[in-house]
């Protein structure tokens, strides 16, 4: 670093639970409204949280938990997991969030690697705790996250949150802590090998809140009731916790019921502004409003993300419930917000299919968050929007290396996301692919999310996902797996046609087969690695000479056939770096 003249402000450490005491402070009437486990409702201010997550420090302290520790949770959005998150690394423990979702022997892996101290828990999850407290003997202790009324009967000794925190009376002054200390530790769900973890220091996660706060990002204030509905067990649900108290914002923390209607009432019943999630679960929304013909009367935005938001969905919320849509990309390990699609004012008069295609990419990197793709041997590619590179990130938010181990994963200095994608000259970012789902035909790569794109948006499709199958001519051409929705109907040949007008010849699938369901990972993204494996042996007709394949009568030089093809977007035809 340079060497300067030394500024003369105050060195105040950027500390979590400064997030909270500034809410409990400033907007300490503003409410938390969580539907809780036990089946009521609860609510209570930003001031009753903060005091009892003091509380919940005291309680930990008293039970020897040390500053650097960490403290898991599996829960629910709710509001003891809210006390829990500030509870923890408040006074200089980590709060380390899990994903039940993951398999019972990839939990007990996590457990045992963040060599967690106490393990908080809601009490839908009673069976897996039963399953996991064998396996794991260094945790000293598992506590339920409710009363003693509602602890539920166990083979595992469990204590319940209430008693633990009721001798304490929240007495309690959060500490100074250096601010590169570890706050939360979340572990990636891989598909393959190990989870990963990713310790976020205190920097790092204020940095995250402030710069999720800001208007071209989650745009929060205090007039917004923001409803996280990705979960609280999933990258800090997008950093909603803390940017949430930051704004002063109302919080309304939906439990375990994520089924359409169910979120609907809750959106409803407290006027819910903002809220945020993955496909799928807005998918359930969708159904659930047009069969019951609700309309929505006061939610204003909605960020999805997680995956790529379909087109058909982004449209469905804006031009038939008027909902803007914030589409955005992140990671993990980025704490993890990455980009987001805000238009600027200019883009915002462009023509509407115009301002349609920039809203269906991922956005601009929000500041903090730099840039960049690479083709072979790291050589950096052009911001042109039509040249795929691998997306590699660098920035306070992002992870310098994995929790325990002794290798760094960076290439000179940048994070390599995993993620292909492209970058136009005003730095909208568009993801195509994770690296290893996508399609290499004859040399060039197609999306296999423009082609999943594409499928959702016919009537008849539930859910699509778009595989690699092997080739021997094309090395590998795409397969269509779809699930159909209830009650439609939907040939293999209506499907393939419906490609016809929207993406180059080369890049219709070869096949389309249809299944029940599609598996997914424990954060709800498209497993295509289970997928590939079960489909591996399907033959498609390309292979085996059939006359309707749509490569049959193209040329063995594709790039030839490329040329004299019309791109259905800006990014269909190009060579891969
Ligand atoms: P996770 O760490 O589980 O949050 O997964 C991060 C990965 O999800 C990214 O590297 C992307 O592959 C994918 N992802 C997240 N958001 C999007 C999005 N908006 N569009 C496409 N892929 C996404």
């Amino acid at each position: 670093m340079t060497a300067s003249l030394q500024g003369q402000m105050m060195d105040m450490p950027l500390t979590v639970s400064a997030l909270l005491a500034h809410a409990a402070r400033f907007y300490g009437t503003v409410e938390i409204v969580s539907r809780r486990i036990e089946g009521d409702w609860h609510r209570y201010t930003y001031r009753e949280c903060e005091r009892r997550a003091k509380r919940l420090a005291q309680a930990l302290i008293a039970l020897g938990v040390e500053p650097g520790e960490r403290v898991a949770t599996f829960a629910w959005n709710g509001y003891r997991h809210l006390e829990t998150y500030y509870g923890t690394a408040g006074f200089g423990a980590v709060c380390h969030t899990i994903n039940p979702r993951l398999f019972p022997e990839q939990i007990a892996f996590i457990i045992n690697h963040a060599q967690d101290r106490y393990v908080l828990f809601d009490i839908t999850f009673a069976p897996l705790v039963d399953r996991l407290a064998p396996q794991c003997p260094q945790v000293r202790g598992w506590i339920a996250l409710t009363d003693d009324a509602h602890r539920p009967d166990m083979r595992t000794p469990v204590s319940s949150y209430e008693t633990l925190l009721a001798p304490h009376d929240g007495a309690f002054d959060w500490p100074r802590i250096d601010e590169r200390s570890a706050s939360y530790l979340c572990y990636t769900s891989g598909t393959t090998g190990h989870p990963k973890g990713a310790l976020y220091t205190h920097r790092s996660t204020v940095l995250h809140a402030y710069g999720a706060a800001l208007p071209n990002a989650l745009g929060l204030s205090a007039r917004d009731v923001v409803m996280p509905v990705v979960p609280m067990f999933h990258v800090n649900a997008w950093g909603i916790p803390h940017a949430g108290p930051l704004a002063g914002a109302k919080l309304v923390l939906p439990g375990k019921d994520l089924d359409g209607r169910s979120l609907y009432e809750l959106m409803e019943a407290e006027r819910v502004t903002f809220s945020a999630g993955v496909p799928t679960v807005w998918l359930g929304l969708l159904a659930y409003m047009k069969e019951a013909g609700a309309r929505f009367s006061s939610l204003e935005r909605m960020v999805i993300g997680g995956s790529a938001c379909p087109p058909a969905m982004l449209r469905a919320f804006e031009d038939d419930y008027g909902v803007e849509v914030i589409h955005a990309w992140g990671m993990t390990e980025m704490s993890p917000l990455g980009s987001l699609v805000k238009l600027t004012g200019e883009e915002r008069r462009r023509p509407p299919a115009e301002q349609r295609k920039l809203r269906e990419k991922q956005g601009r990197a929000g500041f903090g968050v730099e840039m960049k793709i690479v083709g072979d041997g790291g050589r950096e590619l052009p911001w042109d929007g039509v040249t795929f590179g691998d997306l590699h990130v660098r920035g306070p938010c992002v992870i310098d290396r994995y929790y325990r181990t002794d290798t760094s994963p960076l290439i000179d200095g940048w994070f390599p996301t995993g993620d292909v994608a492209t970058l136009d000259a005003d730095g909208c970012l568009h993801i195509t692919d994770r690296s290893k789902d996508v399609i290499k035909s004859g040399g060039e790569w197609i999306s296999s999310i423009d082609l999943e794109n594409i499928a959702v948006a016919h009537p008849a499709v539930a859910e699509a996902a778009c595989i690699a199958l092997a080739h021997p001519r094309w090395n590998e051409r795409p397969l269509l797996v779809v699930v159909k929705r209830p009650d439609a109907q939907v040939t293999r040949e209506e499907l393939l046609a419906f490609y016809a007008d929207k993406v180059v010849k080369w890049w219709i699938p070869d096949d389309v087969v249809f299944v029940d369901e599609l598996p997914h990972t424990a954060t709800g993204k498209l497993q295509k690695l289970t997928l590939r494996e079960q489909w591996r042996d399907h033959v498609p007709p390309s292979a085996r000479g059939d006359a309707d394949c749509p490569l049959t009568d193209v040329s063995t030089d594709l790039n030839a056939d490329h040329a004299g093809c019309v791109p259905p977007s800006d990014r269909a035809t190009r060579s891969p770096p």
